[in-house]
C-alpha cells in the first residue's frame, strides 16, 4: 500500500528530523504533533522509525553481550594465540558499545522505553489507589 504525505512541507522537515520531534520545545510541537496524528504517511513512517532504533539497540545489545562473553570463555579456556583472540573479543564489544551508544543518544529510543515504563508505572499507580482504599478501613476500626 503506498500511502502520500498530505503536507509536502511538513513531511520533508519531519523525514529530515527522521520523524522525532522529541527534541523540540512544546509549543514548537503542535503543528507537527497534529500532522503525524493526521497524516497516515507520515505515522506510519515514524513507527517504522521508531522500530528500526529499537531493534538497532537490541541488537547492538545482544552482539555487545556476545563479545564480552567471548572475552571471557577465551580468558577461561585460554586457548592458543589467546591474545588476539582476547582483542577480537573486546573490539567487537567495544564497536558494538559504541553502535548502542550512538543509536542512545540519535534517536529518541530510550524516549520511546521511558514512555512505556511511565505508562505502566501509570498502570500500577491506578491499582495502588484501590488495594490502599481497601486496608484504610481495617487500620481505621
Ligand atoms: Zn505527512
Amino acid at each position: 500500500m503506498k500511502t502520500t504525505c498530505s503536507d509536502k512541507v511538513i513531511g520533508d522537515i519531519l523525514a529530515g528530523w527522521r520523524y522525532d520531534i522529541s527534541g523540540l520545545a512544546p509549543e514548537m510541537r503542535g503543528d507537527y504533533e497534529q500532522h503525524l496524528a493526521e497524516c497516515v504517511h507520515c505515522h506510519s513512517r515514524q513507527v517504522l522509525h521508531r522500530t528500526i532504533d529499537i531493534v538497532l539497540m537490541i541488537v547492538a545489545t545482544v552482539s555487545a553481550i556476545m563479545f564480552l562473553v567471548a572475552f571471557g570463555a577465551v580468558r577461561h579456556y585460554s586457548p592458543r594465540h589467546a591474545l588476539v583472540l582476547e582483542l577480537i573479543a573486546l573490539a567487537g564489544f567495544l564497536f558494538f558499545s559504541i553502535v548502542w551508544l550512538v543509536v542512545a543518544v540519535a534517536t529518541p529510543a530510550p524516549v520511546v522505553v521511558a514512555d512505556v515504563a511511565r505508562i505502566q508505572a501509570r498502570k500500577i499507580q491506578d491499582r495502588l489507589p484501590r488495594e490502599i482504599r481497601e486496608r484504610l478501613p481495617q487500620g481505621l476500626k
